[in-house]
């Protein structure tokens, strides 16, 4: 049987662990936490399984918007620019990503990954727990002008097996009536009936037992992998703090930290660190079922069991990773804007912040490498947890033997 190391166990690891292992790998996935998703993006992340909302992050409107958000007067985006090469590298071919032409193609290829992850990730629901729903979700539009142009790409995206409609403020508040607490003005809504929600992080520890369980998939947490080992052009092994794994094939799955692990074995990726923020609170009943995103203030709302998982912000530039109190303050007070009434803000709030990875055009990067035996399953950006399925079951295709 093929032995196989999964670099990473985010949900994009333990999901390309899964796919691997049913096709009959002998599968080892190697993590520096002391769990599945513990300590990346996968962890606090909006919840939300976006399969028709798929917008690539570069785009006419970010370009537009650019000079705002550099400014920092956006309290949800903010770019600093970075004099490193990569940065500078990276933030070219995102802006050669922006045009309309680009942004369209870019989000129907995305979207074409989300629809394959659909099935896949429904039928985990009879098998484990992870607070799925299946609640749909509404994207709202502050004005008819942003609505107009989100009519014409759900035309767009509908052409490619999406199932979405455009629907007036009051047929809005029809299918979700928690909107009446809404705190602003809007002028419509995208409904997606078919979006769903999950908590990634349940997801990826229920996935290990039944991965240990029904796999014999082996798991070495606490091991922070700190190079790639090749010889004559081919995968001989990684090190870790601790020791050294051999291992003749492997796939990079170490979400924002892909990049620097893959450049010890000569790979330059294109991907960079997009920061954001999450809060977790007790859910009241005046909060949305559907899910709920808010376009103007880049914010999502989500049921995970009794509670609301908010997310949002998006800091490109010198994204470290450390929490900034600042920021996250920044999403509290925007998150009581829109539904001031939807949960209990005070005293039970969770804090959380992650990295997105992302590429310059919103795809990630699945395939074999340059190196013999070394594949990469990485950079999905906004959207690991509706790709992940997908993109694990493309790797363990092309694997198969
Ligand atoms: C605020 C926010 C909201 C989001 N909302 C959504 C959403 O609603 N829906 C959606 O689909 N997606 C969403 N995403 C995106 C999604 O969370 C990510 O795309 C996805 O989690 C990436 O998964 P991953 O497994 O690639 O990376 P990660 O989850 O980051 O996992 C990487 C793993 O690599 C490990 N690692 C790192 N370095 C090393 C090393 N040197 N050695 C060993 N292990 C290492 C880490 O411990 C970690 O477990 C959101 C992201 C953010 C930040």
């Amino acid at each position: 049987m093929n032995e196989i190391l999964v670099l990473g166990a985010g949900v994009v690891g333990m999901a390309t662990a899964y796919a691997l292992a049913r096709k009959g790998f002998k599968v080892t996935v190697v993590d520096a936490a002391s769990g599945p998703a513990e300590a990346g993006a996968s962890f606090g992340n909006g919840a939300q399984l976006s399969y028709f909302y798929t917008d690539a992050m570069a785009s006419p409107s970010l370009v537009a918007n650019l000079p705002k958000y550099m400014l920092g007067l956006d309290p949800a985006f903010r770019v600093r620019i970075s004099l490193s090469p990569s940065f500078i590298a990276w933030g070219m071919r995102f802006l050669a990503n922006s045009t309309q032409h680009a942004f369209e193609r870019n989000t129907i290829d995305i979207l074409k990954l989300a629809l394959e992850s659909r099935s896949a990730i429904s039928e985990f629901s009879g098998k484990m727990e992870f607070d799925y729903t299946r609640t749909g979700k509404l994207t709202l539009y502050s004005n008819n002008e942003g609505l107009e142009k989100a009519r014409e790409l759900t035309s767009l995206k509908n052409q490619f097996g999406a199932h979405q409609a455009v629907l007036t403020r009051d047929q809005a508040l029809e299918r979700e009536p928690a909107l009446e607490g809404y705190g602003h003005e809007f002028a419509g809504a995208v409904w997606s009936p078919f979006d769903e929600a999950g908590d990634s992080r349940l997801f990826c520890r229920n996935l290990q037992e039944l991965l240990e369980r029904d796999y014999g998939v082996i798991f070495r947490f606490d091991s922070r992998i700190c190079r790639l080992l090749t010889r004559a052009n081919a995968m001989v092994g990684v090190t870790t703090e601790i020791d050294q794994i051999e291992c003749t094939c492997a796939v990079i799955c170490l979400g924002a930290w892909t990049a620097t692990i893959a450049k010890t074995a000569g790979l330059r990726l294109p991907i960079w660190p997009v920061q954001g923020y999450s809060l977790t609170i007790p859910a009241l009943a005046s909060a949305p079922t559907a899910s709920i995103t808010d376009t103007a203030r880049k914010t999502v709302f989500c049921r995970i069991g009794d509670k609301l998982r908010i997310a949002g912000l998006a800091d490109i530039g010198d994204a470290q990773g450390g929490f900034r109190e600042e920021r996250f303050r920044a999403l509290l007070q925007t998150a009581k804007g829109i539904f001031p009434r939807a949960g209990i803000y005070e005293g039970n709030v969770n804090a959380w912040t992650g990295l997105r990875p992302v590429t310059p055009d919103s795809r990630p990067i699945v395939g074999k490498t340059k190196i013999k035996g070394l594949f990469l399953n990485c950079g999905h950006g906004s959207l690991g947890w509706t790709l992940s399925m997908a993109t694990a079951n493309r790797l363990a295709e092309s694997l198969a033997p």
